[in-house]
């Protein structure tokens, strides 16, 4: 037997799991298809201090990029209440980081961790992967909406989200936008990671997300209207957006 447990899937779920499997001594191995821990980054990072102290995890100076204050909550017609968020204590991560650090702790612990390993099949007493066959007792496979989304696509939702650098967005304001027709099933956010920074995304069911996003809640914060022409839209968005390169992917929705 090569490892008592393997682990595919190198994400939050993926790494708490193998960091608590190594802490009693088991053989453990975890492996993630993509070149590194935490990247590309698919999350807002928004969590509250309580959520993290239950997993046993105090976020590192690298791993918090802000504290949020308040949350505003915007209807289709732009109607909208503003929450004071400082009692749930929120915080927005870099999961980059957050990754890496649980990570740590997992190799601390005696896990080892391979990177641009895909789990290609599981059998009775092993799995194979792209680079070749491993021996173990017991898979666990936390690879999140990927080992879901080839079955069942069910409550499944499409989501992109875009890193912007403005001027509008607020430092410790997340802003919240419902509009079943744009975004059925779900919303639009704008989560601030620091002065001038924030990651702007959207999911909803069976949405094109990249391009609603584009076209429909950027350029939307730019004009401050929905209303204006696409030229304007465009060129105006580009003098006020510098959008690091986005994401398109799919959000599994558990209701
Ligand atoms: C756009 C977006 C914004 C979000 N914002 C927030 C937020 O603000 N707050 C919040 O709490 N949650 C947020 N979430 C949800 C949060 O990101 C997920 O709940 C969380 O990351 C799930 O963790 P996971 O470990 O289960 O799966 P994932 O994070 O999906 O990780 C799965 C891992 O498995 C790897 N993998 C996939 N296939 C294979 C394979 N064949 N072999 C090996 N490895 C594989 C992937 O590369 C990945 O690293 C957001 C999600 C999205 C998509």
């Amino acid at each position: 037997m090569d490892y008592d447990v393997i682990v595919a899937g190198g994400s939050v779920s993926g790494l708490l799991c193998a960091r608590e499997i190594a802490s009693q001594g088991h053989s453990v191995l975890v492996i993630e298809e993509d070149s590194e821990i935490g990247t590309p980054e698919h999350c807002g990072g928004l969590v509250s201090i309580m959520g993290i102290d239950d997993l046993g995890v105090v976020p590192m100076r690298a791993t918090l990029d802000n504290k949020i204050r308040s949350a505003s909550i915007f209807s289709p017609a732009g109607k909208s209440f503003s929450l004071d968020a400082r009692a749930q204590k929120v915080i927005v991560l870099d999961r980059r980081e957050f990754d890496k650090q649980i990570a740590h702790q997992a190799q601390t612990n005696g896990a080892e961790i391979r990177v641009r390993s895909s789990l290609k099949e599981i059998y009775d007493n092993g799995i194979k992967t792209s680079d070749g066959s491993l021996k173990c007792k017991i898979v666990v496979d936390a690879r999140g909406v990927s080992s879901l989304i080839q079955k069942d696509r069910t409550g499944i939702l499409q989501s992109a989200q875009y890193e912007v650098y403005a001027d509008w967005i607020e430092k410790d304001r997340i802003e919240v936008y419902f509009d079943q027709e744009k975004f059925p099933g779900f919303f639009a956010w704008i989560i601030p990671t620091r002065r001038d920074e924030a990651k702007v995304g959207v999911a909803g069911k069976g949405i094109n997300a990249a391009v609603v996003l584009y076209t429909e809640f950027c350029i939307k914060k730019c004009c401050g209207h929905w209303g204006c022409s696409g030229a304007v839209k465009a060129n105006y968005c580009w003098r006020n957006l510098l959008v690091r390169p986005w994401w398109h992917i799919c959000w599994k929705i558990h209701f």
